[in-house]
């Protein structure tokens, strides 16, 4: 229907931000399954930070409208959210435990002595006397966990703390950005901004995620995951790409688009970056962008922020060193990466635009011509 009425049907959780000086801003993002949608979209900022205010609009689903204005305007078509329980905590999401204190139907958790439910992560001590998702007594020193991995809960969206107040709005929220970000250990910065929103779209298109936990390093064991939409395109991937290039042509401010990695890991396999409420950092210099109030620098891939460019205040413990690690762009491993994006479009060869081909070979051309670790020279930051 989308594609046929002109408009996007897309697998992305909408928040809304609000800065210090009461200016509201909505943002769109598609991060593939087990990403961090839900915790993104319910995300609470750090005490430093806490003059901001992010409220959830959706976690999952977004449909976007051109309005007569040329604007953008998404709605959330959900009533409620569907998550996965194992890891939800109120040390993780606080916001997503308030949502399913009650009215909540929970499927294939583990239930306690008293009747309540559990599930791994939740609390730090296993409670005795559990019966299992299967229905069995749980035995601890099974090794098995008593809830599944993909144990959820569905709770109406009206009980998240933070909803935002236009949630149910028939004119739907105006979308500043979007943010499309996957699971990689390596490679891909914690953030950067497209050039246009052909590149934005050629960054979605080859976005992938990590299935196995690679080791340090290592290339190639990502799936390729188009716009976070694989499980649930209805057509051809190459009409869909074309879709969202035409989409955006007569957009007179198309919203700025951008990439974000939360995943980066450090050669022992610890994450690099705080994550969680600390990607409120990142949101912040997105938000400033959009309003033509952050600066940034000219990469080959894109635009990214100094160490100056973003507020670390309260993270005194994230020193320049480390910034220049989440957001050096290395050669060679882009080199590689490329490689990997010519065995995506392979696959949909026959239907894939040419821009797309063409927007390969200028980033390519770009990163050639860069020093072989384009990271933040002292004379940059
Ligand atoms: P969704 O399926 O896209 O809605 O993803 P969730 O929000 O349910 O998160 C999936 C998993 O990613 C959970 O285990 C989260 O704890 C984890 N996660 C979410 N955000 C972050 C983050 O910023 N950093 C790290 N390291 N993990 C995160
Ligand atoms: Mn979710």
């Amino acid at each position: 229907m989308g594609r046929e009425e002109g408009w996007l049907a897309e697998h992305m959780l909408i928040l809304g931000v609000e800065n210090p000086e009461g200016e509201k801003d909505y943002v769109a993002a598609a991060f593939p399954s087990a990403c961090g949608k839900t915790n993104f979209a319910m995300l609470i900022p750090p005490d430093a930070l806490n003059n901001w205010k992010v409220t959830t609009v959706g976690d999952d689903i977004a449909w976007i409208h051109k309005n007569e204005e040329g604007k953008l305007h998404a709605i959330n078509p959900e009533a409620g959210y569907f998550g996965v329980a194992p890891g939800t905590s109120y040390k993780t999401n606080p916001n997503a435990m308030e949502t399913i204190k009650s009215n909540t139907i929970f499927t294939n958790v583990a239930i306690t002595e008293d009747g309540d439910v559990w599930w791994e992560g939740l609390t730090k001590e296993v409670p005795e006397n559990m019966t299992d998702w299967t229905g069995k007594k749980y035995d601890p020193t099974s090794g098995k966990p008593a809830a599944h991995a993909n144990a959820r809960f569905t709770a109406p969206a009206y009980q998240n703390p933070v909803i935002d107040p236009k949630w149910n709005d028939k004119e739907g929220v105006p979308i500043s950005a979007f943010i499309f970000g996957g699971r990689r250990s390596n490679t891909v910065p914690l953030v950067y901004q497209s050039f246009n929103w052909s590149f934005g779209v050629y960054l979605a298109a080859t976005m992938g995620s990590e299935t196995t936990a690679a080791a340090f390093g290592e290339q190639g064991k990502v799936r390729r995951d188009p716009f976070a939409m694989l499980p649930f395109l209805g057509y051809h991937i190459g009409d869909y790409l074309n879709h969202w290039l035409q989409f955006g042509r007569d957009l007179p401010n198309a919203p700025r688009i951008f990439s974000v990695n939360w995943f980066l890991k450090d050669e022992s396999g610890q994450f690099e970056w705080p994550g969680f409420g600390q990607n409120m950092r990142v949101l912040q210099w997105i938000i400033n962008r959009v309003k033509g109030r952050a600066s940034a620098v000219e990469c080959p891939i894109g635009w990214i922020p100094r160490y100056r460019d973003m507020d670390f205040t309260g993270l005194e413990d994230f020193s320049r060193d480390h910034f220049k690690k989440v957001m050096s762009i290395n050669r060679e491993a882009w080199k590689q990466e490329f490689l990997l994006h010519e065995d995506l479009f392979a696959k949909m060869y026959d239907r894939l635009p040419k821009e797309v081909f063409f927007m390969r070979e200028l980033l390519l051309s770009a990163l050639w011509r860069s020093p072989e670790k384009w990271e933040l020279a002292p004379e940059r930051v």
